[in-house]
């Protein structure tokens, strides 16, 4: 052991601490568009080009032979010419949710609206709804001659039950629920049927946002009397414009269909559609019609898409987790969990910043845009999915005080399917980078409470560090120290396979092993001289192994063993002697990578050290970057290849 001598050797440099302004390690900035909407499949381009050419557009404009086939018809592909587009895809979406019968409309506002008047809506009948949706359903209640009656989101984003009973008590006249699955966030959809069904109140499904989510392994859209789809470019299918109304009721279908714009014959043309000319010729009188037919390009634009979806959504599936993954080693992060029941279809990302004043947050998405990022936050003025902003549908505020501390700090993130895996992880770390710059306080301390910088011996260091482990992350979420740790784990990335056998040296309570972790590195061993930290981090699942061994004596591992070793904050101040690199060589596997964390100010020391094995070719530099977090001192992180 070389300590004593070291440390004073260390505190002569104390004074030429360099300067925080030198050079900044630099901004990464995501450059591809959060907005870029899903391209139609090669068939839906051909097929919109042939219809052009014919000029077949309006969707009843098919051959009349159809209306002498038998019914209900059996659609196959040789009878290409027989049925239109939009009859088409009727049947097809029916097929795929297993609702016997679709309309398709030109949006999922229409889809709602006509789904109220069919279900018998009465100017000033009050509609019970989600104070959390958007804006286009409370206008579709508005529209249909409904009073919004909204009711709570909980901190799931789902309908708040208590606070559903609770309205419906004030409000026994209420008879309709719009229920919206708001970015594909489900529900409990068995509680909400049986309250429905015992306060008789008849239950209508925004599924605009959810097509393709399942409530026990079924899609999402059977629990009430109407489902409503949207294919608006940013949900699930995209055809611009557009909206599917399905369900099993063959009264409401024949309203729908009729109110949609099916006048005289028309009906027959539909090939989704209740097999009963009665009804129709019943009803039709009675019907006003409102001329919200789809076209024959949008269906032909949204048909090859539905062939695709299942594989979209697993896609989708994956970009979500990946995200997910990333951002539950941030403690002020909290994303909302589905229920035991559901599967959803996320192609987008909400979570909650936690902790963080109203300020804050603004500057956390202000930042995030800055560098390519886009989110919005729900809960603010010119959000079109905060409730106070619906003010055509009330004549007094309500007070819907837990929605509004929910979506006041939600932040809602599109992921588009042109995001692959690289462009998730910089995502990912550009969302932590920017939240923990902002969570670092701006009048820190470097260390308030933790190591002094001189240490009289290796006893003295395991003390230090056995005592600091309880405010150890507090101090280190204060003072930016995780803007390193993600920073090294993210770079990490580029010279690590995901199953890469990595040993984190000086593993402490585990913030590097958390952050690895986020970013897929699961193959984790930590290695500590303090057995409090290890005690700590027993449970935890970041680490397969813990290993409690001090560095500079033989450590317990075989030969060449480990793919990678990792340390940050140990290689500085002196806590460990300069012999330490001897064993971890040993271990290190040949064309396996050190990345270490070093004090600029210690370059003559450790790094000194460090090139010494270079010169020999013990093992070569591959990367050295500066990363500024502390005050008082830069650090830097260096690669080394064995
Ligand atoms: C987009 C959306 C709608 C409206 O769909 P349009 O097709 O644009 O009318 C309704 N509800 C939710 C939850 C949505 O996300």
């Amino acid at each position: 052991m070389v300590y004593l001598s070291d440390v004073k050797y260390l505190w002569s440099m104390k004074s030429q601490i360099i300067s925080l302004q030198q050079e900044q390690q630099s901004v990464i900035k995501f450059n591809k568009n959060f907005k870029t909407p899903n391209p139609i499949p090669e068939a839906g381009i051909k097929q919109v080009i042939k219809l052009m050419q014919k000029g077949r557009l309006y969707r009843y404009n098919f051959s009349d032979n159809f209306t002498n086939f038998p019914q209900p018809y059996e659609l196959n592909n040789e009878d290409e010419e027989l049925a239109t587009e939009v009859a088409k895809l009727e049947y097809e979406f029916s097929l795929y949710t297993k609702h016997k019968y679709v309309v398709a409309v030109n949006s999922c506002g229409s889809a709602i609206f006509l789904a109220l008047k069919a279900s018998g809506v009465n100017v000033g009948d009050k509609i019970l709804t989600n104070a959390f949706t958007f804006t286009a359903v409370p206008s579709s209640i508005v529209h249909a001659g409904g009073v919004p009656i909204y009711v709570e989101c909980n901190s799931e984003y789902i309908i708040d039950l208590e606070d559903l009973k609770r309205k419906i008590e004030v409000h026994p006249d209420a008879k309709f629920f719009v229920l919206s699955h708001m970015r594909g966030h489900i529900s409990d959809l068995d509680a909400i049927k049986k309250i429905c069904a015992q306060a008789g109140i008849c239950l209508i499904e925004d599924c605009a946002h959810s097509l393709g989510a399942k409530w026990n392994e079924n899609l999402v859209g059977h629990h009430g009397e109407i489902a409503c789809f949207s294919t608006q470019s940013y949900k699930m299918l995209n055809s611009g414009e557009g909206g599917l109304i399905a369900t099993n009721n063959a009264e409401f279908a024949a309203y729908c269909i009729l109110a949609a714009g099916s006048y005289e014959k028309l009906y027959k043309k539909h090939l989704a559609r209740p097999y009963d000319d009665n009804l129709f010729e019943k009803l039709k009188p009675h019907i006003p019609n409102f001329s919200l037919r789809m076209s024959n390009l949008t269906a032909a634009v949204l048909r090859p898409q539905i062939k695709f979806l299942d594989n979209k959504i697993s896609q989708d599936r994956s970009r979500y987790n990946q995200l997910v993954q990333i951002l539950s080693s941030v403690r002020n992060i909290y994303i909302p969990s589905p229920l035991e029941k559901v599967k959803r279809a996320p192609d987008s990302l909400q979570f909650n910043l936690l902790g963080l004043t109203s300020e804050q947050v603004d500057r956390f998405v202000q930042q995030t845009k800055e560098r390519g990022v886009l989110m919005q936050i729900f809960g603010r003025d010119d959000n079109s999915r905060y409730y106070k902003n619906w003010q055509y549908s009330f004549t007094e505020t309500p007070s819907l005080e837990k929605t509004e501390s929910i979506i006041s700090s939600a932040c809602d993130l599109r992921l588009s399917s042109s995001f692959n895996v690289d462009d998730i992880n910089l995502i990912g770390y550009i969302i932590k980078d920017s939240l923990y710059k902002i969570l670092r306080e701006d009048d820190y301390q470097d260390y308030r409470n933790g190591l002094t910088d001189y240490f009289e011996n290796i006893e003295e260091v395991k003390s230090k560090y056995d005592t600091w482990v309880s405010f150890y992350d507090q101090e280190h979420y204060d003072n930016g120290w995780t803007v390193l740790l993600n920073h090294v784990a993210y770079t990490l990335i580029s010279y690590l396979k995901k199953d890469a056998l990595i040993l984190d040296i000086g593993c402490g309570t585990g913030l590097l092993g958390r952050e690895l972790n986020s970013y897929g590195f699961k193959n984790l061993q930590g290695l500590d001289i303090s057995q409090n930290s290890l005690d700590r981090l027993r449970d935890q699942g970041i680490y397969k192994a813990l290993h409690l061994e001090k560095l500079g004596e033989t450590l317990s591992f075989t030969d060449n063993k480990f793919d990678a070793l990792v340390s940050t904050g140990v290689f500085t101040r002196n806590q460990v002697p300069l012999e330490s690199f001897e064993e971890l060589i040993r271990i290190l596997k040949p064309g396996g990578i050190f990345a270490v964390v070093l004090r600029v100010e210690d370059d003559e020391f450790y790094y000194k050290q460090i090139k010494s094995y270079c010169d020999i070719n013990i093992w070569k530099e591959v990367l050295k970057t500066k990363i500024t977090v502390l005050k008082s001192c830069n650090h830097e992180l260096v690669i080394l290849q064995k």
